[in-house]
């Protein structure tokens, strides 16, 4: 029996990993497992025509609220394509509803609902049992917990809940495929969040998965060995324990290998004096934390079921950036509850003049299986039907609102985050508006009125545009075109060539 696991990657998902995981759970099986991964670039047409030469009996897809419609559109034409082909997804956006999903998607075979490792494992001993023993797949699949299934006669079964799985009993999946120099790697150490954030799919748990202490130590160890550039670890919040986390830092400190970097998700508001004392002794660039704001409203934190207390979480951020050897993301939503576009403006307001490394603005996802899509007729929520059902309005922001947030996004994403144009963003964020909103509002505006949106990926148009926006500016504030001009090539000037950045 020949399987095949196939990422359609997506922006911001760690498919990839997702397919180690699968691989390495089924990998000692009697089953031959192949992997295939698309950028989220390749169009349908291409992926179909490469995935129709596999010679390969079932095709397993992972989704997600980015790369489903893509996954149904590719699987349907499989399907027609390949007689007897057996199609499976999974993934949390596809487990809500599945069979509803597969009533619509006549193609789709199966659907693992919930945590993917343990059904995958069991659907790969049930086709090589059935090759075996020479029966249909189908009697097999009926004792497997957590999967819709098709039966041959095209009726639609859902079996029983699956529990959570023994995190222990996963496999290291880099047993299997080698981690490269100078890659960024997907890590997982722990599973579940104690949070209840109504618009996460992961809240509300009871309790924390966690692998233990000492095996974490001996995986990330194998990372620092192979100089692994940078390692994200998926954990929802990785200092929910917090013992373990400082005992885990406390590791990679001492066992630092002088370039491999650490990403965490964290709540700032449980890192205390030791940790402090801890992190400050880190080598700068050995850790990076990203730091769930949302909002600074009260209000609005309150009405999604973030009780943090945001002045102690906006003083942690400040004194982790004051280490000044930690690297600080913040995230910020738009369009959550009681949150209009002043309020915003603060939130965007107060994290910018914190100075983190980025900040990540999200529009709200009513995502299926969210209390706050349950509950989105009581704050007038409008929000698209479609995946990744980004929100459109709601009773406190208007939908030309949240598209002004959008545009600034993106802005903020091509020249604050990352690196971007430090120096030219901060005088610019100075000089041209009351505010640093106010400002990445009007430079949003001019960028996407100019018609550059395309082209915006490219740094030479990106200076190009800050440029033509700082000579719009020129008359009110004499000089400042010849200070931007400056910065510009200095930004420019850590990316290109000197002699490429003189022309701006
Ligand atoms: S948003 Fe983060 S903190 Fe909130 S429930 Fe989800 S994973 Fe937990």
């Amino acid at each position: 029996m020949r399987i095949l696991l196939i990422a359609v990657k997506s922006e911001h998902m760690s498919l990839d990993f997702q397919l180690k995981c699968l691989y390495s759970t089924a990998a000692s099986e009697d089953c031959l497992l192949e992997m295939k991964e698309f950028e989220a670039s390749t169009d349908d047409d291409s992926i179909f025509g490469e995935l129709l030469s596999y010679d390969c009996d079932v095709i397993c897809f992972p989704c997600n609220v980015y790369n489903v419609e893509k996954v149904l559109t590719i699987s349907e034409n499989l399907k027609k394509a390949k007689t007897g082909l057996v199609t499976m997804l999974m993934g949390l956006e596809v487990s809500y509803d599945a069979p509803e999903i597969m009533g619509q998607n006549p193609q789709i075979d199966i659907i693992i609902e919930g945590e993917p490792e343990g059904a995958f494992l069991h659907i790969c001993k049930a086709f090589s049992e059935s090759e075996k023993q020479k029966v249909r797949p189908e009697q097999l699949l009926s004792s497997i917990r957590g999967i819709s299934y098709r039966t041959d006669s095209g009726d639609i079964l859902q079996n029983q809940e699956v529990p959570p799985l023994l995190i222990e009993s996963l496999t290291f999946p880099y047993n299997y495929f080698e981690a490269e120099q100078d890659s960024t790697i997907y890590y997982e150490s722990a599973r579940d969040c104690l949070y209840t954030c109504s618009y996460c799919l992961e809240s509300g748990s009871d309790k924390i998965r966690q692998l233990p202490v000492e095996r974490v130590k001996q995986e990330l160890s194998y990372f620092m060995y192979k100089r692994v550039k940078k390692v994200i670890v998926k954990d929802s919040i990785f200092n929910h324990n917090r013992r373990r986390a400082y005992d885990l830092w406390e590791y990679l400190i001492s066992s630092d290998n002088g370039s491999t970097c650490f990403k965490f998700k964290i709540r700032t508001e449980l890192l205390d004096e030791g940790t402090f004392s801890l992190l400050s002794k880190a080598r700068s660039g050995l850790f990076e934390f990203e730091v769930g704001v949302q909002s600074t409203n009260r209000q609005v934190l309150n009405s999604v079921g973030r009780s943090t207390d945001i002045f102690e979480s906006i003083d942690m951020i400040k004194r982790l950036l004051g280490l000044g050897n930690v690297i600080v993301g913040v995230n910020i939503i738009a369009g959550l509850p009681f949150d209009n576009f002043n309020s915003f403006k603060t939130t965007f307001n107060e994290m910018y003049r914190l100075n983190p490394h980025s900040i990540r603005i999200h529009l709200l996802m009513l995502l299926k299986g969210t209390d706050i899509r349950k509950y989105a007729s009581v704050y007038g929520y409008e929000y698209k039907s479609r995946p990744p059902y980004e929100v459109i309005s709601n009773r406190f922001i208007s939908a030309e609102e949240i598209y002004q947030i959008k545009y600034i996004k993106r802005v903020v994403e091509l020249y604050y985050n990352d690196g971007g144009f430090p120096e030219t963003m901060a005088f610019m964020s100075a000089v041209f508006g009351e505010t640093p909103f106010d400002f990445y509002s009007r430079f949003a505006e001019c960028c996407f009125k100019s018609g550059l949106p395309q082209e915006l990926y490219k740094k030479e148009e990106l200076c190009r545009m800050c440029y033509t926006f700082a000579r719009t500016k020129e008359d009110n504030m004499p000089g400042s075109l010849v200070n931007i001009k400056r910065l510009l090539a200095k930004d420019a000037g850590r990316v290109f060539d000197f002699d490429e950045t003189k022309e701006f």
